[in-house]
């Protein structure tokens, strides 16, 4: 979508050298098989280690472009409107998590307006996080929670945490190493850091091939599955204790317009559900397994 209005795929690959392509993030190679061609790039595979990941590479400045015009027009407001559906997924999430982690406060790393802060504060834990949107930070203050306007190599945490979470943030990472590296010092002896990837040999992703709505090029970078991302966290001295399917709660209303949003060939399809399924089961929060793993490692 709007494709024309950034720097496209062809015009990073034209100015990139052939000795520019940078190593894999997992293991440092620097040979992949192609594996398929969605909007403008190439899915490839390391051929040492697996991790799928996009080629070319996007520019920091490509993707800084498109998050900023994706806010300035408000793609993500739908999402934001979602309340009921995120406030759901966060109580599911931090339940699954909490009974895993040692006692201590936790960080959430892109908190946005505080949907997961606020169900950790309500177990009863001492819990902040930081956000590049001071607009989604203002929210989160504005509810009484901890938040900071910050990118994460600007963070500068004032204690160490018991857990460290952030979901769906590794996948758009062009280089998740920095990014490893910074929070596993945030960690306090024997911390968590839980983790949501979309994995690439979920049965969602099997079934709908290059289709799948989570190879989304250029904001999805690198694309795991359970043995590439538990070998990248054990690169950087987290051991994974538990790996699992992450099911987002959601609607049939809520499917609906994100399929029109980001998938419309896909939500011609299925939009019928809409038509023939009652308003009552449509806004019902129902636990939906959309290809995410739910990874907590230990530091
Ligand atoms: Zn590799």
């Amino acid at each position: 979508m709007h494709d024309n209005l950034f720097e496209s795929a062809d015009s990073i690959r034209a100015r990139r050298r052939p000795d520019q392509q940078a190593p894999c993030a997992l293991c440092g190679g620097r040979s992949f098989t192609r594996l398929f061609h969605k909007q403008g790039y190439d899915f490839t595979r390391c051929a040492d280690c697996a991790l799928v990941r996009l080629d070319p590479l996007p520019t920091p400045e490509l993707l800084a472009e498109v998050y900023e015009r994706s806010y300035r027009e408000g793609l993500y407001a739908m999402f934001a409107k979602a309340d009921d559906v995120r406030v759901a997924t966060a109580h599911a999430r931090a339940a699954a998590i909490a009974p895993n982690v040692p006692a201590g406060p936790w960080l959430d790393v892109g908190c946005s307006t505080g949907a997961f802060l606020q169900a950790v504060v309500e177990r009863g834990i001492d819990a902040e996080g930081f956000d590049l949107s001071a607009v989604a930070v203002e929210a989160a203050r504005a509810r009484g929670l901890r938040a900071t306007q910050s990118a994460v190599d600007d963070f500068t945490p004032g204690r160490r945490f018991a857990c460290i979470t952030a979901f769906d943030l590794v996948e758009h990472l062009i280089d998740p190493n920095p990014f490893l590296a910074r929070v596993r010092d945030w960690l306090a002896p024997g911390g968590r850091l839980a983790l949501t990837v979309p994995d690439i040999r979920s049965a969602q992703a099997r079934i709908m091939g290059r289709h799948w709505y989570y190879y989304a090029p250029p904001v999805h970078v690198n694309y795991f599955d359970r043995d590439t991302i538990v070998r990248l966290l054990a690169r950087h001295g987290l051991a994974t204790v538990s790996i699992g399917g992450a099911p987002k709660v959601m609607t049939i209303d809520y499917v609906l317009q994100s399929l029109a949003a980001f998938n419309p060939l896909l939500h011609r399809g299925v939009r019928v559900l809409g038509h023939v399924t009652p308003a009552s089961l449509r806004r019902r929060p129902l636990r939906i397994p959309v290809g995410e793993l739910l990874v907590l490692a230990s530091a």
